[in-house]
């Protein structure tokens, strides 16, 4: 039997399409849609709506889930007769759980506000691994009460939901947790570059660091074979991070605030971005530390 609200879900990348599968799981009645239609071929199996554009989906549905690329990819499917606005009346809620700026959240908030749209900014912590053991960490900004109507919503996703406060809080708490995820990557690809260079095993890095109980930690467990094995298969493509370390700067300049390691971590990424690996995971910034 399926449960209440309707749930439309769009965008069936890397992480969308994993919690949308866990939505699915959990009985929620979920219709999709995603730009590219072959990756709804699953959920066309599992009994899912498939629907043609966002409007179509939008019409079905409560509760919209969106967890797409970047603002562009955002106002493609809310703008626009075939954008899920369009269809939206009041009552209706939009749940972007994508990383957006800050500024395009509080605009969207306001928008939707003016709309009568409930919006709820919902972005998460944890990638593709969590994403399908259903464990991530979901930074809810929104009004309280619907966050907690939502919740079962919410934790057939993640493991935890800690709310920030009013949008953009839950985008702006993102950026914080990513900024960390961003250097410790960053950490990762250099320590195995210089052990490389001083003919030391970037095993033994590894190794190091999961006897060490105070710096044993499951992100550098996630990104171990990337790193040892060149593996660069995204679970985070560079391109998302890389996108995020620009909102990070954004964000601080406008108060003055410098944030030199950062900047200096958004330049790496930029280079290897250049270079063409946009699409392949961040812990790609090894090559070109060592080609
Ligand atoms: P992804 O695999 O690149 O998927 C992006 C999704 O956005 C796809 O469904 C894509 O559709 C859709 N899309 C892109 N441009 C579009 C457009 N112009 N119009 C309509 N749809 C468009 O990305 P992801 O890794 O799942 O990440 C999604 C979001 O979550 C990003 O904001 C990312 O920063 C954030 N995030 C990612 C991770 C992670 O570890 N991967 C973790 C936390 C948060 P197509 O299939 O047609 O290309």
């Amino acid at each position: 039997m399926s449960i209440t609200p309707r749930i439309g879900f769009i965008g069936l990348g890397i992480m969308g399409r994993a919690m949308a599968l866990n939505l699915v799981k959990a009985g929620f009645q979920v219709a999709v849609y995603n730009r590219t239609r072959r990756n709804t071929a699953e959920f066309a199996d599992l009994g899912c709506q498939v629907a043609a554009t966002p409007r179509a989906l939008a019409k079905v549905s409560d509760t919209v889930i969106t967890m797409v690329s970047d603002t562009a990819a955002m106002d493609a499917v809310l703008e626009g007769p075939e954008g899920v606005l369009s269809a939206f009346l009041g009552g209706n809620t939009l749940m972007n759980m994508s990383t957006l700026s800050p500024a395009y959240t509080a605009a969207l908030a306001k928008k939707c506000f003016t709309a009568g749209v409930n919006f709820l900014d919902c972005p998460v912590s944890g990638s593709k691994p969590l994403a399908e053991k259903a464990q991530l960490v979901i930074l809810a900004g929104g009004k309280e009460e619907l966050v907690k109507k939502l919740e079962p919503v919410l934790k057939a996703m993640g493991g935890a939901v800690i709310y920030a406060g009013q949008p953009p809080a839950g985008t702006a708490l993102k950026l914080c947790v990513n900024l960390v995820v961003a250097q410790l990557t960053t950490a990762l690809a250099e320590a195995a570059a210089l052990a490389r260079a001083q003919n030391i095993a970037p095993e033994l890095v590894f190794e190091t660091l999961a006897q060490n109980p105070a710096l044993d930690c499951g992100y550098f467990r996630m990104k171990k074979d990337n790193i040892l094995k060149s593996n660069f298969t995204p679970a985070f493509p560079l391109k998302h991070m890389l996108k995020d370390t620009r909102f990070m700067l954004a964000e601080a300049a406008k108060t003055g605030l410098e944030l030199p390691v950062t900047a200096a971590v958004e330049k790496l990424m930029t280079k290897s971005y250049n270079l063409g690996y946009g699409d392949q995971d961040l812990s790609v910034i090894l090559r070109h530390l060592t080609e």
